[in-house]
């Protein structure tokens, strides 16, 4: 065991620190080269690279943390690797292999061990690949060269003093086109959500949830996080479209609804009008950052959706998919192969 940081670990926010090492792998000459952990943290470029000029860039977040047993492991990071192959192809980029991803991960977060917090903080280090076209490109076409590179950042509790619902807004912007990128994990779609994000909180809004694009009458997602719903028979209802980014925590919790709590799960189109009726009692985000962000309210122009959970707590359902999900996550409850990974 390396020592840990002198760190207050507790009151950590989401910002960026830089730790030791990252892991670097360049394509070039039409291959891959073997990667290496460096610690330069800064990257030199032509001013013509792809990524500057036309957006060519994918990403992925997860976390390493200790277990109860004093383990760093990772949650499913095999599914990161996949998804970022997925979207690197979606934007005619050279996927990097998943065996490869994987490897990687570990051996940045190896690297980085003093910068995993300890267990029981709440707080994690925030791993994040990511890749992009760094060769010359000014006729509009994919770069020729990339670079795929991985840093860990320390991250605190994301709730501090337990999950208080938060109160969204039915965004007046769209998230992605249908048959756009919406599915995958490219910056593009972070940028064009920055004007909403940033006039939602100057509204008082803590996210905004994105109708489908073509007829603006069911749920999306919110910018970075899918929708969770419970309807009044207890079924965990999960919004169905092509353009929803496919979380990863959100697919873990179907399985957890079906597999460990014996509830009935349904994904499918969800009308903003049956929200409107009432149809549903609790309503959340999922994501790798909050795992389950309980909503109190849904503001639709004026008119305000209240969930039967109300603004000072998490619904009974939503808080057993939590706590299911994060003791899986923990090493407290036994894990489906293979979702746990250990790194030490
Ligand atoms: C990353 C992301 C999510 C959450 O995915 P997880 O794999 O659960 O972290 C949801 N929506 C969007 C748009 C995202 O980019």
């Amino acid at each position: 065991m390396v020592a840990k940081k002198d760190i207050d670990w507790g009151n950590l926010g989401f910002s960026y620190h830089v730790t030791d090492k990252r892991y670097v792998s360049m394509y070039q000459d039409g291959k891959w080269d073997d990667g290496a952990l460096i610690s330069d943290d800064k990257i030199v470029m032509s001013e013509d690279a792809g990524v500057l000029q036309y957006s060519q860039s994918v990403f992925e977040g997860l976390k390493a943390y200790e277990t109860e047993d004093g383990h760093i492991v990772c949650f499913r990071p095999d599914l990161n690797a996949q998804r970022m192959y997925d979207s690197a192809l979606r934007l005619e980029m050279p996927p990097f292999p998943v065996d490869r991803f994987v490897e990687a991960v570990k051996e940045t977060v190896r690297a980085n061990e003093a910068w995993v917090p300890p267990y029981g903080t709440g707080a994690t280090l925030y791993i994040r690949p990511y890749m992009f076209g760094i060769s010359p490109v000014i006729g509009v076409k994919p770069a020729d060269d990339y670079m795929f590179r991985i840093f860990t950042t320390p991250v605190g509790p994301y709730f501090k003093g337990g999950a208080k619902p938060i109160v969204v807004r039915v965004s007046d912007f769209d998230r992605a086109a249908p048959r756009g990128t919406g599915h995958i994990k490219a910056g593009l779609n972070y940028a064009m959500s920055l004007h909403a994000i940033v006039d939602a909180h100057k509204e008082g809004f803590a996210e905004n949830i994105y109708l489908d694009p073509a007829t603006r009458t069911k749920l999306e997602e919110t910018g970075g996080a899918n929708i969770l719903l419970v309807d009044q028979d207890n079924t965990l209802v999960i919004p169905a479209s092509d353009s929803i980014l496919p979380s990863i925590t959100r697919r873990s919790i179907h399985y957890v609804a079906e597999n460990y709590l014996g509830m009935k799960v349904v994904e499918r189109e969800v009308l903003l009008s049956e929200v409107e009726k009432g149809e549903f009692k609790e309503c959340g985000l999922c994501g790798t950052a909050a795992v389950i962000s309980p909503i109190g309210k849904i503001n639709d122009h004026g008119k305000e959706i209240e969930f039967s959970n109300g603004m000072e707590k998490m619904g009974p359902v939503m808080q057993k998919l939590y706590d299911t999900l994060t003791g899986i996550q923990m090493g407290r409850i036994e894990a489906p192969e293979g979702w746990i990974v250990r790194i030490d």
